[in-house]
């Protein structure tokens, strides 16, 4: 094992006051802290009711305790859940009790990468755990729950099998020189391998979807004071979709607000916070929006339709990275009289008031970022997904390239595998699963 199944306890409920908050232990050998905490052992998946006690066989609070032995748990070892209430003292008293019987604090992640390492999950399902935690709309949640079933991992290993098939006709050519390429052609080699490419390519088209549906786009808001930016963004997220400001987890200095469209999570990036300054907080903040811009996905540039274009609208573009595609949104078009909708590949026509030309511009901006308006069969994904899918997607597009010359041909097939495998944790580096697990939530 890579790991030591030292009993590990969190509280798994979100922070303040709920009817119940759950506390969570995993680990092996977790008699002693059933003895110390409930003073009776356990039958296996059954709900006690129970008294959990402190040192001196106080109670600290009552509620329910069930026991999983592994490897029939989340995570493969002994799980122990108790039930108490949802009070953050209470809560923490109980996890405070939990670590002096010999558990210690969760990292965050830690249950899920104890289950990835017990092989109770794959890495991408694993991940697919704290997307669906973190989903921003229903179509993510659902998506979500379609990575965490293996839908992207069958799909994965689908490819990888075909991968394995054919690089088992390319060895043996390797291994039997008398075959030569006349046997890798018998065998339709090269047919195989365009129909993995195929395969590879509706792979990374569902999973770019499912990446937009976790992860959303950038749109960096350009515009004067009063040119209608609220008023646009309460009108793009529409009626049903409260606009999210101070986002959970980003950070207060970074002038960001959240809309979805379409379920796709769009997060604003408001150069109004953009300004000189000598106050050295701010300016921590404004580099930091700085950064975002950097990687941000489109500027929306945001005119009044009966003044034009300004010269402070002009100064803001100018300071923009040259690669930032411009929308141009002329707003307030009930004003002037002017057509709604789409006038010129980078101009739209709107009201924000009236709704005008909205359409369009959802339109506009969901193309942008490639989203196919339809979250059937999608299932989540992130961009080291998508990265790996696109670096065995170059290997193989060597391996064609080198079809001739079989030992380079055989590398780039055996490659190919090695990306793949890296979706589903089955060839991943011991840093990179740190980095993955450390974004989790604590006791999750
Ligand atoms: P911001 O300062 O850029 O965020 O602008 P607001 O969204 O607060 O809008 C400024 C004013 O313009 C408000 O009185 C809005 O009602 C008005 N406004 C915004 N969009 C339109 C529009 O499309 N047509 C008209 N007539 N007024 C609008």
């Amino acid at each position: 094992m890579l790991y030591t199944p030292e009993p590990i306890a969190a509280i798994a409920t979100a922070p303040g006051r709920g009817g119940v908050g759950v506390i969570r232990v995993s680990g092996r050998r977790l008699e002693s802290i059933v003895a110390g905490l409930i003073g009776r052992p356990l039958t296996a998946r059954h709900a006690h009711f129970a008294r959990f006690r402190a040192a001196d066989t106080s109670a600290i609070d009552e509620g329910l305790a069930l026991f999983f032995p592994g490897p029939n748990s989340f995570t493969g070892e002994d799980v122990l859940e108790i039930q108490g209430h949802g009070g953050p003292v209470v809560m923490n008293m109980l996890l405070a009790r939990c670590v002096e019987l010999g558990a210690r604090h969760a990292e965050p992640g830690e249950f899920s990468k104890r289950a990835f390492l017990n092989g109770k999950l794959d890495l991408a399902q694993a991940e697919a755990v704290a997307d669906l935690i973190d989903a921003q709309s229903e179509a993510a949640a659902r998506s979500a729950l379609k990575s965490l079933d293996g839908a992207f991992s069958l799909e994965v290993r689908a490819l990888v099998d075909a991968l394995i098939h054919l690089r088992m006709l390319v060895e043996a050519t390797l291994d039997f020189p008398e075959e030569d390429i006349d046997f890798l052609a018998a065998a339709d080699a090269r047919g195989q391998l365009v129909s993995i490419q195929g395969q590879l390519a509706r792979v990374l088209m569902t999973a770019t979807q499912g990446k937009l549906l976790r992860e959303g786009m950038h749109v960096v808001l350009i515009g004067q004071p009063n040119v209608g930016k609220s008023s646009l963004m309460n009108a793009l997220a529409g009626e049903d979709v409260a606009i999210v400001t101070d986002i959970a987890g980003t950070t207060r200095d970074t002038v960001r607000e959240q809309i979805l469209i379409d379920s796709v999570p769009v997060h604003v990036i408001d150069t109004a916070g953009l300004r000189e300054t000598d106050d050295p907080v701010e300016r921590i903040g404004i580099e930091r929006t700085w950064a975002a811009v950097e990687k941000a996905d489109l500027a929306l540039l945001l005119i009044d339709s009966r003044e034009g274009v300004t010269r402070h609208d002009l100064d803001i573009l100018s300071r923009l990275p040259k690669a930032l595609p411009v929308l141009r949104v002329f707003n307030k078009i009930d004003l002037t009289g002017d057509v709604p909708g789409d006038v010129a590949r980078n101009v739209v026509h709107v009201s924000a008031k009236g709704g005008e030309g909205l359409d369009a511009l959802r339109l506009r901006l969901l193309h942008h970022v490639g989203w196919q308006g339809c979250e059937e069969g999608v299932f989540i994904a992130r961009e080291r997904h998508l990265d790996a899918i696109r670096r065995a997607s170059a290997h193989l597009d060597t391996a064609v390239e080198a079809y001739q010359q079989i030992e380079i041909f055989a590398e780039e097939l055996r490659l190919a595998q090695n990306a793949l495998n890296e979706i589903t944790g089955e060839f991943t580096s011991d840093d990179l699963l740190g980095v993955i697990f450390s974004k989790f939530c604590i006791g999750k």
